[in-house]
C-alpha cells in the first residue's frame, strides 16, 4: 500500500482564500496583535510568517518584539494594553518564551476573548466541556485535514503521541468529541509501539525523529506527523517515511500540518472578530 498524501499545504491555500473573502465580506478591520520575545531564529521565521499570511487575507497584523532580557512585567503591560485596544481581536505569544518567564502567567495574560491560542483555563476548559470557542489552531488544522480526506473518526481508535497543552490534550478532546474511542500516549508509556499498532488514527507530536516506524502502523491506519525536527538532512517529522508503505493516508513534513497551523489562526482570528462584533460573552474575560 502507498498512502495517500494529505495535502496541508493545498488545503491551507484554499483555506486561507475562503477566509480572505470572509474577511472582505466582514466589512471591517480584523487585526492580530503577536508578541515575540527573545532571538530564537526559529521564532522570529514563524512570526513573520504568521504576518505574512494576515497581509495576504487582509487581516491587519502588529508585530510587538521584545530583546529576551526584557522584564516579565513590560510584556504583562502590553498585554494589558492589547487586551483593553478595541483595535485589537486577536493577541498571540509566540512560545517558548525565555528563561526568566513563567509561560502561564504570560499566556493566561491574554484575555480570552481574544485568546487567538486558545491557552487561557476558560477556553481550555470549553474545549474540555464540548463547548468550544478558540481552540489551539493546530489540532484545529489536523481535524481539518481529516475532515477534507474523509477520514471517518466515529467509533475509531485514535491513539496521540504527546499530551503538551498545545498539540496532544487538545487533540484528544477534539477525536473524543467526533465519538473516536481515543488513547493519549506520552514519555511514561511503556511499550508505545502496542498502542500505536491499535490505532485506526495515529496523531504523533512528540518532537523526535524517527519515533514512529513501520512497524508501529496498522495497515491502512491515517497517520498525522506534526512533529517538526531541525535535523542535518533538512527538516522531518516524528514519523519515519517508510510508514508511507503501510498507512492509508500520511501528512508529509514539510508541508502538512504546518501550513495549516497558519491558516487556522488566521480562522480564529476571524472568529474572534466575529464574536466580538456579535457580543458573544466570553464569561470571565
Ligand atoms: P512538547 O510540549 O515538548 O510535548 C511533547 C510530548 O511528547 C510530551 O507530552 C511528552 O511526554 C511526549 N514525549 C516525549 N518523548 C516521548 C516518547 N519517547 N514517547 C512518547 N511520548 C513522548 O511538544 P509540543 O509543543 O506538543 O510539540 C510536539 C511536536 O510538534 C514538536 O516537534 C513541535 O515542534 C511540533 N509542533 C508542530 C506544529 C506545527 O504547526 N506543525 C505546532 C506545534 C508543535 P511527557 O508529557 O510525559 O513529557
Amino acid at each position: 500500500m502507498t498512502a495517500v498524501r494529505i495535502d496541508g499545504k493545498a488545503l491551507a491555500e484554499k483555506l486561507r482564500a475562503q477566509i480572505a473573502h470572509e474577511v472582505e465580506d466582514f466589512g471591517g478591520p480584523v487585526c492580530l496583535a503577536t508578541v515575540l520575545v527573545g532571538d530564537d531564529p526559529a521564532s522570529h521565521i514563524y512570526v513573520s510568517k504568521k504576518h505574512d499570511a494576515c497581509a495576504e487575507a487582509g487581516v491587519e497584523s502588529r508585530d510587538h518584539r521584545f530583546p529576551a532580557a526584557t522584564p516579565e512585567r513590560e510584556v504583562l503591560e502590553l498585554l494589558h494594553d492589547l487586551n483593553a485596544d478595541d483595535g485589537v481581536d486577536g493577541i498571540l505569544v509566540q512560545l517558548p518564551l525565555p528563561e526568566h518567564m513563567d509561560e502561564p502567567t504570560v499566556t493566561r495574560s491574554v484575555d480570552a476573548a481574544k485568546d487567538v491560542d486558545g491557552f487561557h483555563p476558560l477556553n481550555a476548559g470549553r474545549l474540555f466541556l464540548g463547548e468550544p470557542l478558540h481552540v489551539p489552531a493546530t489540532p484545529l488544522g489536523v481535524m481539518a485535514m481529516l475532515a477534507e480526506y474523509e477520514i471517518e473518526l466515529e467509533g475509531k481508535e485514535a491513539v496521540v503521541i504527546g499530551r503538551s497543552e498545545i498539540v496532544g490534550k487538545p487533540m484528544s478532546m477534539l477525536l473524543l468529541a467526533q465519538n473516536a474511542t481515543v488513547t493519549i500516549c506520552h514519555s511514561r508509556t511503556p511499550d508505545l509501539a502496542a498502542h500505536a499498532r491499535r490505532a485506526d488514527i495515529l496523531v504523533a507530536a512528540v518532537g523526535r525523529p524517527g519515533l514512529v516506524t513501520r512497524d508501529m502502523v496498522k495497515p491502512g491506519a491515517a497517520v498525522v506527523d506534526v512533529g517538526v525536527n531541525r535535523t542535518d538532512s533538512g527538516l522531518v517529522g516524528d514519523v519515519e517515511k517508510d510508514v508511507a508503505e503501510v498507512a492509508g493516508f500520511l501528512t508529509p513534513v514539510p508541508g502538512g500540518v504546518g501550513p495549516m497551523t497558519i491558516a487556522m489562526l488566521l480562522r480564529n482570528t476571524l472568529t474572534a472578530a466575529q464574536h466580538r462584533r456579535e457580543g458573544v460573552a466570553v464569561p470571565g474575560s
